[in-house]
């Protein structure tokens, strides 16, 4: 199905059925969710899928020979196959269940490079990324004494890539990239730098929060390393997230966290360790939380990645084009690629105020630096005003933020 005939046939009014908590009121209004980047809402069949377990299988995985502790593994296990074949991993070795995206990268940053790095060795990310993906190496270069390198962006919000291709050298040993940017919503050609950083020598992490909700990831084709997401940005629980390892790399690398479940054997002498993936998941994990992640992978999958991807690009295009007619609104962020994220400021109306006027009306939007200061100085802003869709957003969404937008103007003038 071609990308304009996916989205005429996809029906959001009925996507948005399987949201309860779309259908509720807020200051007398009805909802309108616009906040999705930050966290999207659940299915009934991601809540019902949680609350099943829950009633049914719950215990304690991996250590019990009772039925529901068997019930409770499979289960977990379970959804560990589900995000292989979401990722398509060649293996589930390959899948460590994390808290989210933030923890995976300090998974990679602590385990993979403070080992490895030092002084001498580059890691290189770029100006778009989310400080969960700046800070853990900072930390790294703190710890290790290695160089910490950013590739800028333009005006539009891109990356550029002659630049990043340039800061490559053999010093280059890791390449961290946000592969949807949140605060701006470009889409990075991360194939493209996974390629350059891998022909320097260098491993590549892509931070993949933003977009596992938007596009299908193909971990193989893509050729990254690493790859990290997070349940509560794809419909599913907080709390729970995936880091994509190859297993190669994973295999080399030491426990992260130690306690229970990632070791074979314990004395006061030494220990041993689990196999993968096993290893880095040290303690009770979210079982509940993989289950309704697995649940949230099937539900998008059954809605079908790309019409999702084609109705967002149509709530996109027609969100700026209206936005781009408001006196005084400036979009932040015009990549030719983008999510469906839309940053912008109001001459006169700090976001923060803007967000209070737009929730007053309904509309939930999110407003701030959105976790990417160095994206907030780079233009020079302290914040922007945010809206980002779902599959469950409609054009009624859209014209609902233009009307709470036009009540803003009104009361700043
Ligand atoms: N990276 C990006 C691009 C994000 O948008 C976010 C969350 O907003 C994160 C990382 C951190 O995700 P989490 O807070 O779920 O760990």
């Amino acid at each position: 199905m071609s990308a304009v005939s996916a989205a005429a046939a996809f029906d959001a009014e009925r996507v948005r059925a399987d949201f309860p908590i779309l259908g509720q009121q807020v200051n007398g209004r009805p909802l309108v969710y616009l906040d999705s980047a930050a966290s999207g809402q659940r299915p009934l069949a991601v809540l019902r899928a949680v609350e099943r377990y829950e009633t049914h299988c719950h215990s304690n995985v991996h250590r019990g020979v009772h039925a529901l502790s068997q019930a409770a593994t499979e289960a977990f296990e379970g959804a560990r196959e589900r995000a292989r074949r979401f990722l398509n991993a060649r293996s589930t070795r390959e899948i460590v269940f994390v808290r989210g995206t933030t923890e995976a990268i300090n998974l990679v940053a602590q385990s993979f490079a403070r080992p490895r790095l030092g002084p001498g060795d580059e890691i290189l990310i770029t100006g778009l990324e989310h400080h969960a993906n700046i800070v853990p190496w900072q930390m790294v270069c703190a710890q290790s004494g290695c160089t910490l390198k950013v590739a800028p962006i333009d005006r539009r919000g891109e990356v550029e890539l002659d630049r990043l291709l340039g800061l490559l050298s053999a010093r280059t040993r890791l390449v961290a990239v946000a592969h949807v940017s949140n605060a701006l919503g470009t889409i990075v050609p991360v194939k493209r730098i996974a390629e350059a950083a891998h022909s320097c020598g260098a491993l590549v992490l892509l931070d993949g929060a933003q977009a596992v909700p938007h596009t299908a990831v193909d971990v193989r084709s893509l050729g990254c390393d690493f790859y990290a997401f997070s349940g509560h940005k794809l419909y599913g629980p907080t709390g729970i997230g995936v880091l994509y390892g190859r297993e190669e790399l994973l295999e080399e690398m030491p426990p992260w966290q130690g306690g229970g479940d990632m070791i074979r054997t314990v004395t006061f002498e030494k220990s041993t360790y689990n196999e993968l993936p096993w290893k880095f998941e040290a303690g009770t994990p979210n079982i509940s939380g993989a289950v309704g992640l697995a649940a949230a992978m099937d539900y998008l999958e059954s809605l079908g990645i790309e019409a999702v991807a084609a109705h967002e690009r149509r709530l996109l295009a027609l969100a700026t084009g209206e936005l781009e007619r408001i006196p005084g609104l400036e979009i932040i962020g015009t990549a030719t690629h983008k999510a469906a994220v839309l940053s912008f400021t109001l001459r006169g109306c700090h976001p923060h105020d803007l967000g209070t006027i737009l929730d007053t009306e309904g509309v939930a939007i999110r407003t701030g630096h959105h976790c990417a200061m160095p994206v907030m100085s780079f233009f020079d802003i302290p914040a922007t005003a945010r809206a980002s869709f779902g599959c469950y957003n409609t054009e009624a969404d859209v014209h609902a933020l233009v009307a709470a937008l036009g009540k803003a103007r009104e009361v700043f003038g």
